[in-house]
């Protein structure tokens, strides 16, 4: 097919709001195109060169599309800048210059889809010094080869998008529409939809012939385009998709089976309000840790590790470390699992909160963030292993496969979790996880597969509702220390736990462990201070959830930041009925000089808790 009648077809979608006109028309499209050429159409009506995980890009941005148009048609870049402050979209500069071109080229050829997408292809190849100026001329080239309707979209495609407003439903709706035929040759399908029909008839309207040959081929559309979903589903390149059915109709469709390297789309969670609902909705269930990260899907293949993002975009080169422990602690040659991966301090075992995680989503400085800010992935699925698919398994059996595939290491381990049909169990497990750090808790059928794709409450999420930082810093009495790990051990200490005073009681309540904030010279004034007050015993006066390796009399007060004030299973401040509060992300400031008395009290802490407005236990 010429580029020319793509573009006219580009065209004519572009200008119709209506789905199913539009359904219609790429269907003719994609019903013209030869074997060797629909993958491009695909791609291209997509607005991308392959599949979104191999992510070839042309690398031509606004500024080099601007001169190529300047080049190309003989005008300076100034206006073409200006032209395109007028218009907004290159594509329209492209076709307008491209009507009063000042300059015929030497050589015009007529465009083949083919060559158009080729050379893009090969752009995206092209790389280091002088590639700019390759790339610039091959995009001037197809210009001068291209009619005012092909130059719109010749400057779009490397922008990504074509601006045609069909997305990959409307384009597996399409495709669907040509392989009707095929289908209901099956008769055994043609008389379950007939008799889906009949129910209907009996339960009221008759409807014309004409009427309900529309409604027959409406369900058999639907049937089909499931088919085409379902594989989408698991093998996630529409472009692959497409030529298959080319090649060899509906039953290419069973060639398209999990590949390692080409990524699944992710299943997703529902949410509820309250562990009660959660427990009526799905009984006993396996209840996980929610981790605020990144979401990744690993595919190994031997020593092959491949990275995606819940966008199925190929992030390996950013996750060094993740490949590294993938190699060392997953067993299984070929092997996709789904799990988060989250920044965590090494030293304190602390997770850090999202912000600082996500500066390992990055193009440089790999290899030194990742020192700074190791990441820990928390394994939480898994779909195929060695040859078999485990996506139709019951979860329950995937937690299992998942836990056993796991060599005990460093980076890699199963997310927390527990099995129960108690709501003050998963309620007590919210407040350690959201205590902790942790956004709160997902809930997950034992019996459910793995739904790629879609959301079927077989993953339900119950979050912490988000306040926002606390506007006032916290002074907090120090009550014990933990010893260092790692790096601290040379401190001689690696956090402290600390208390809020209840003056009802005279007494000190723990409230938070801390190990964020310290600088060396405060670790160091810390061991100093702490180990010449350091006691074998609980003193008198604390009173504490949590057990540090050195308990130290009350004596220092420090000053402390966190991002909310939450309830706690686990710390004993303002504790009724087993639950008291904590801080969560508590990030030491400064020493205060003050005495252990005056540091912020328990009853100001739950003034502070209900001035969130907050009960921790709320969907976000
Ligand atoms: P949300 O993005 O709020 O809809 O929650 C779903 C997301 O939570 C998933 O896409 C994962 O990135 C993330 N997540 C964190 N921990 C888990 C877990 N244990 N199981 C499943 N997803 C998790």
């Amino acid at each position: 097919m010429d580029f020319s009648e793509l573009a006219d077809y580009f065209d004519k979608i572009e200008n119709i709001s209506s789905r199913l006109e539009m359904t219609v028309i790429l269907a003719e499209l994609f019903e013209k195109a030869k074997k060797e050429e629909i993958k491009h159409i695909i791609y291209l009506s997509q607005g991308i060169l392959g599949p979104n995980h191999i992510a070839l890009e042309a690398g031509l941005g606004e500024g080099l599309i601007e001169q190529g148009l300047a080049k190309a048609n003989g005008y300076s870049k100034e206006e073409i800048k200006k032209s395109y402050k007028e218009l907004g979209d290159l594509g329209l500069v492209s076709e307008k210059y491209s009507k009063k071109k000042k300059q015929q080229a030497l050589f015009s050829e007529k465009l083949s889809i083919k060559k158009v997408f080729e050379n893009f292809v090969k752009m995206s190849n092209l790389e280091g010094k002088g590639s700019q100026e390759s790339k610039l001329k091959m995009f001037a080239e197809l210009l001068n080869s291209a009619s005012p309707k092909e130059a719109k979209y010749i400057a779009r495609i490397p922008l990504g998008n074509l601006r045609l407003g069909a997305g990959d439903p409307t384009l597996m709706d399409s495709l669907a529409t040509n392989y009707l035929s095929e289908f209901i040759k099956n008769k055994k399908i043609v008389k379950e939809i007939e008799a889906e029909l009949k129910e209907k008839k009996a339960g009221g309207t008759r409807k014309s012939e004409e009427k309900r040959k529309e409604e027959f081929e409406r369900k058999a559309k639907a049937r089909i385009r499931v088919m085409i979903e379902t594989r989408f589903n698991i093998h996630s390149d529409l472009g692959a998709i497409a030529e298959k059915l080319k090649e060899k109709g509906l039953k290419g469709l069973n060639d398209l089976q999990i590949t390692p390297g080409t990524p699944i789309r992710p299943t997703l969670a529902e949410r509820l309000p309250t562990a009660k609902e959660i427990i009526e909705k799905i009984g006993k269930c396996v209840v996980e840790a929610k981790y605020d990260g990144f979401r990744l899907q690993v595919h190994k293949k031997g020593n092959e590790v491949t990275i995606f993002s819940r966008q199925s975009e190929n992030m390996t080169d950013m996750f060094p470390d993740i490949i590294k422990a993938v190699r060392e602690q997953i067993k299984g040659n070929e092997v996709i699992f789904e799990g988060e991966a989250l920044a965590v301090n090494e030293i304190t075992q602390e997770y850090f909160p999202f912000q600082v995680t996500i500066q390992r989503r990055r193009k440089y400085d790999i290899e030194k963030k990742a020192i700074e800010f190791p990441l820990k992935l928390f394994v939480f699925d898994i779909m195929f292993f060695n040859g078999t698919n485990w996506m139709e398994k019951p979860f329950i059996e995937r937690r299992k496969k998942l836990e056993s595939m796991i060599t005990k290491g460093p980076l890699i381990e199963p997310t927390k979790s527990i099995f129960t049909e108690n709501p003050e169990e998963i309620e007590k497990f919210f407040l350690e996880n959201v205590e902790s750090g942790l956004e709160g808790i997902i809930a997950k059928d034992p019996k459910a597969e793995y739904i790629a794709g879609a959301r079927k409450y077989s993953w339900i999420k119950l979050k912490r509702s988000y306040k926002g930082e606390l506007n006032d810093s916290v002074d907090v009495t120090i009550i014990g220390y933990f010893e260092g790990k790692g790096k601290r051990t040379q401190f001689g200490i690696g956090g402290v736990l600390t208390a809020a005073y209840d003056s009802e009681t005279d007494s000190f309540k723990s409230i938070a462990k801390i190990g964020t904030g310290m600088t060396e010279e405060i670790l160091k004034e810390l061991e100093a201070k702490l180990s010449k007050i350091k006691e074998k015993n609980k003193p008198a006066r604390v009173e504490s959830g949590i057990e540090p390796d050195f308990w130290v009399k009350p004596e220092y007060v420090i000053e402390v930041r966190a991002d909310e004030i939450t309830k706690s299973p686990t710390h004993l401040a303002g504790n009724e009925n087993g639950q008291g509060y904590a801080l969560r992300f508590p990030r030491m400031i400064k020493f205060r000089e003050k005495k252990p008395e005056e540091s912020t009290t328990v009853k100001e802490i739950i003034q502070m808790f209900e001035k969130q407005g907050n009960v921790a236990l709320k969907d976000a």
